[in-house]
């Protein structure tokens, strides 16, 4: 069956969030005479509920932005001058597929793919796209610039990246908000937190800053950046001591629970809170309120929401291993109101070979780059190590110079005159900046995706609701393009999206409820782990790795101290972190006038002791600087920031901030000890009034 339905002029139209955000919100979006007049949550879908974030309610002035780009653009300009001409699509893509084919015919490793999580859906991400650069050979990216290492923590312990189902936070007892602010960057999770709330619950909230999320919780403990393995270990060390512990489940369900009980009783609350930066009352009272949800306790059950802020330290990967580690102490899994989830995504029957085709590679074995060093890799000028040196770059889905760290290289590299460089874009972004042509990509009101979740376990269909603007294509039908202009003859190379929406689950999901209600929910049970199962290799929740042993690393989780531990170094003696502003989500929405608006300006929050010592005053502008480099920003402060940890919140296009660069400035290339993920919280920072201070 074609679902080449026509678009309606008039009426509403079922679609999915594409955004990176855990909630993939079911979206009914209105048509009027062709145009799309407003976006609202879809209220038949439970975890929507009817309710969008300020961000995606905006998605209509987002669409129809006075700035979307609706026609290809070829540079004029010098690398970075932002210099372009309009450019017929014929020729562009034909000067696109006649460079890109010379560079294959001599290296096609030369060529790199690079994206993310731009748009979260199967079809518009990695299908036609992976196809393309399979079929010509091309590097393949390692996509590690968000969550690998947790994604990595928990398939070492849970054995994928599973966990309780999100609806049943509202029936826990306990909540433990874990490295993460719900309201801003979760917020239909909240939703089910507050209605626990509402039955009793108690809410506690683990992270360096003070957020809105920390404001609604009963307690928040702030500790130090990167040191959430040091605190689960020390909650392990309470469990031990005082027996709070399900020792069936222990028994029967988990693996290396003697070595684990032996690393946990090294860490005594007194230890950890030395480590952590937080009072020793603090970790035995949240020992004792989750023991007491043992099971068979008195509590209740305790279920905790991590998320991927305390990932991003060296020893991230770590964390999450201590943190997953923690519900089979006491048994949690047995309830469906217990447990832990970081993300859902593992539970989805996604046919990503049917959808990517990495059958078009024909036994070649090209190398693989880490985006998160991308800086680095172009940068780099090839050797047998390395692989040819770069040469071209195919970005779609992604705003590496804006998002990628250390951005003083990663801006060198895209500046290079002899980097052939395309971009796929909705808007002129700083990477789009910095293309030789940029091609102007749909928005999700005007294509065809499907989408898995990672923070509830339902598929959902997005139906265009308008016509492509101006000249815009979808990334599927760019790439489409390409491949007939370079010979590339699978016809796989040519499938349409509708096909692709179906290819992305085969027979796993029913496609006519797809159509019919816009999202369809996996039959999964309700308390997955109860009964132990966990798709790890032994079918338990695994204290002890022995895949991590085999590689020679430590086969239990620890504490590891980040690169740029606080007090390490004298010329840079504050943390910096760098979470999302409440209004942006990663470096999406920034040029949404409204919300810019809102947020005002790039802003660091500095807590009072620390702006004293240095003589900043609320609202004037501050150089933030470490060995990497600088930025000017506004300072605000605040106890948002606890003493010794400044909040630089992102991630403001570079060319918006007031000196034409970001937090990035200051982010490190190091990788996590797990998942080969970026070290964004892993930083640390001087801060010191601007002398060429602008007045607000
Ligand atoms: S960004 Fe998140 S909360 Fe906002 S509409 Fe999308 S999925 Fe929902």
């Amino acid at each position: 069956m074609s679902l080449a339905l026509d678009l309606p002029r008039n009426g509403q139209v079922r679609g999915a969030c594409p955004h990176d955000c855990p909630d993939t919100c079911a979206l009914v979006t209105t048509v009027a005479d062709g145009v799309a007049t407003r976006v609202q949550g879809n209220a038949d879908h439970l975890h929507t509920g009817g309710v969008l974030c300020t961000k995606v309610s905006r998605y209509v002035e987002r669409s129809y932005h006075a700035e979307r780009l609706l026609q290809p653009l070829r540079r004029v300009g010098p690398k970075g001058s932002g210099r372009f001409e309009p450019v017929g699509w014929d020729e562009a893509l034909d000067d696109i597929a006649a460079r890109l084919s010379a560079i294959a015919a001599r290296a096609p490793e030369a060529i790199l793919p690079y994206s993310y999580a731009g748009t979260m859906g199967l079809v518009q991400g990695e299908s036609i796209a992976a196809r393309f650069f399979h079929a010509l050979g091309a590097s393949l990216l390692d996509r590690t610039i968000c969550a690998s290492a947790g994604a990595e923590g928990l398939t070492q312990t849970l054995g994928g990246k599973v966990g309780m189902k999100v609806e049943f936070f509202a029936e826990a007892k306990l909540i433990l908000v874990w490295g993460g602010n719900a309201i801003a960057s979760s917020l239909h999770f909240w939703r089910y937190a507050q209605e626990a709330k509402r039955r009793g619950a108690r809410l506690v909230c683990i992270d360096p800053r003070r957020t809105e999320t920390a404001d609604k919780c009963h307690e928040h403990i702030a500790l130090r950046p990167g040191t959430d393995a040091a605190l689960a270990l020390a909650l392990m060390h309470e469990l031990i001591v005082h027996d709070w512990l399900d020792h069936d489940y222990l028994r029967e369900h988990t693996l290396g629970w003697e070595q684990l009980r032996e690393r946990a009783l090294q860490w005594p609350p007194a230890r950890a809170a030395e480590v952590c930066g937080v009072p020793q009352e603090q970790i035995e009272r949240l020992a004792r309120d989750y023991g007491a949800c043992r099971s068979g306790g008195e509590g209740g059950s305790a279920a905790i929401r991590l998320n991927y802020g305390m990932q991003r330290t060296r020893g991230g990967g770590n964390a999450v291993r201590a943190v997953a580690s923690l519900p089979a102490l006491i048994g949690a899994w047995r309830h469906r109101a217990g447990g832990m989830l970081l993300s859902s995504s593992g539970q989805f029957p996604v046919q990503r070979a049917a959808l990517q085709r990495p059958d078009l590679l024909a036994g070649r074995r090209p190398r693989t780059v880490n985006m998160s060093t991308i800086g680095d890799a172009l940068l780099h000028p090839g050797d047998a190590a390395f692989g040819p040196r770069i040469e071209a770059v195919v970005v779609y889905n992604s705003n590496p110079v804006a998002v990628a760290p250390e951005s003083a290289k990663v801006v060198q590299g895209f500046a290079r005159e002899d980097l052939f460089t395309v971009v796929l874009e909705q808007f002129q972004t700083d990477t789009a900046d910095h293309a030789d042509y940029v091609l102007p990509a749909t928005t999700q009101l005007e294509h065809w995706d499907i989408h898995p979740s990672y923070g509830h376990t339902d598929v959902l269909l997005n139906r265009p609701a308008i016509a492509p603007l101006g000249q815009a294509r979808p990334n599927t039908a760019i790439f489409r393009a390409l491949a007939a202009r370079m010979g590339l003859i699978d016809p796989c190379l040519q499938d349409d999206d509708e096909t692709l929406s179906r290819q992305a689950f085969g027979d796993a999901v029913d496609f006519d409820a797809l159509l019919r209600d816009g999202f369809a929910t996996l039959a999964l049970p309700d308390a997955p782990f109860a009964q132990g199962n966990f798709p790890s290799p032994s079918g338990r929740c695994e204290f002890f790795s022995a895949r991590l042993a085999a590689q020679g690393l430590d086969g239990l989780p620890d504490h590891l101290p980040n690169y740029e531990a606080i007090g390490s170094s004298a010329d840079y003696p504050l943390a910096m972190i760098s979470p999302p502003a409440r209004n942006f989500l990663n470096s999406s929405f920034v040029n949404v006038t409204s919300l810019r608006a809102i947020e005002g300006e790039q802003l660091l929050e500095i807590h009072p002791v620390d702006a004293a010592a240095r003589g900043i005053a609320d609202g004037s502008t501050v150089r933030v600087f470490n060995g990497r480099g600088s930025y000017r920003c506004r300072a605000e402060v605040s106890t948002r920031a606890r003493e010794g940890v400044v909040n630089g919140l992102g991630i403001w296009w570079r060319k918006l901030g007031l000196d034409g660069r970001n937090v990035n400035e200051l982010t490190s290339q190091r990788l996590t000890d797990l998942g080969r993920a970026p070290t964004f919280y892993d930083c640390l920072v001087e801060v010191e009034a601007d002398s060429a201070a602008v007045a607000r």
